[in-house]
């Protein structure tokens, strides 16, 4: 991904190229045609979101409940490109909207965006706002504009390849005008804007994400100001888990005993599996 200024400042850009990452994704989870979009959609906002916070340290969530049959969707970011991310529903199975594209906006449905920040204060920040299509790019714009108060475009898409079902292109962008602005730049910007169509089919012509920002900011003086690699990580393990189950109440301990079975934990992000045998969930309760 790369972020960087243009019109001395006016404007901040951010632009992520994602194929690996939502085709990750769209494997680790099982994710139907339609639900490798919504995704895939959400954690390209969240890598560039992600690259929003102040520290390094600093989490960022976006969360979706919505009514649709996807049932919701949730992906974490952090500043240094790492994004991992689920759905309610990944098998969800809707037929083409009217324009022959995965309906992403029918998955969803109505519903409500949180996006949390924890940036190490004692609470964390929240801002809601309601779905405005369900096709994501358009509800982190309206986000933007009404919790934020940024006037932004966000473009996000993902295209699956019909044959083999596999991500082939991904990635977007997200260009914010910043306060000190003039109307000069803000209607240049929206003409330029009307030079892409679509984030995926610039990618098909075999484009970049630094030729992408140089076709929407040609006539402006622009530059890049930072490279990173950004990929879905997740910081799951095992110790983590066998950590999670130690906490659990000696009752509980006692009950997977009596069980006599294997405890399987499945992380809910990456969809890994842990097991752990009977033996093992009794040396925890001996140390607890
Ligand atoms: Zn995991």
């Amino acid at each position: 991904m790369i972020r960087g200024i243009a019109s001395e400042g006016e404007i901040r850009f951010f632009a992520a190229y994602t194929r690996d990452t939502a085709e990750f994704a769209r494997k680790a989870h099982g994710l139907s045609p339609v639900a490798a979009a919504a995704l895939g959609r959400l954690l390209t906002g969240g890598v560039m979101m992600g690259a929003m916070l102040k520290n390094d340290e600093d989490i960022l969530t976006l969360k979706i409940d919505c009514d649709g049959p996807i049932g919701g969707l949730t992906v974490t970011a952090d500043a240094l490109g790492h994004v991992k991310g689920y759905v309610k529903n990944p098998e969800v199975d809707l037929p083409a909207n009217d324009k022959g594209k995965l309906d992403v906006g029918g998955a969803l449905d109505l519903g409500v965006l949180s996006v949390i920040k924890d940036e190490g204060l004692k609470e964390p920040y929240i801002g809601q706002t309601i779905l405005q299509t369900g096709e994501i790019a358009e509800d982190l714009t309206y986000y933007f504009a009404v919790s934020e108060q940024t006037p932004s475009s966000v473009a996000l898409g993902v295209l699956l390849d019909k044959d083999s079902g596999e991500v082939k292109q991904a990635g977007g962008f997200i260009l914010q005008v910043m306060p000190n602005a003039s109307d000069e730049t803000i209607s240049r910007l929206e003409e330029r804007l009307s030079h892409i169509s679509s984030v995926t089919s610039f990618f098909e012509e075999g484009k970049t994400i630094e030729d992408m920002m140089e076709l929407l900011l040609s006539g402006m003086d622009h530059h890049i100001t930072e490279r990173k690699d950004c990929g879905f990580f997740c910081d799951c393990s095992e110790e983590k888990t066998e950590g999670m189950i130690s906490s659990l109440p000696k009752e509980e301990l006692q009950d997977m005993i009596d069980e006599g079975k294997e405890v399987e934990v499945v992380c809910h992000f990456c969809n890994k599996r842990y097991l752990f045998s009977v033996d093992r969930i009794r040396e925890m309760l001996k140390n607890k």
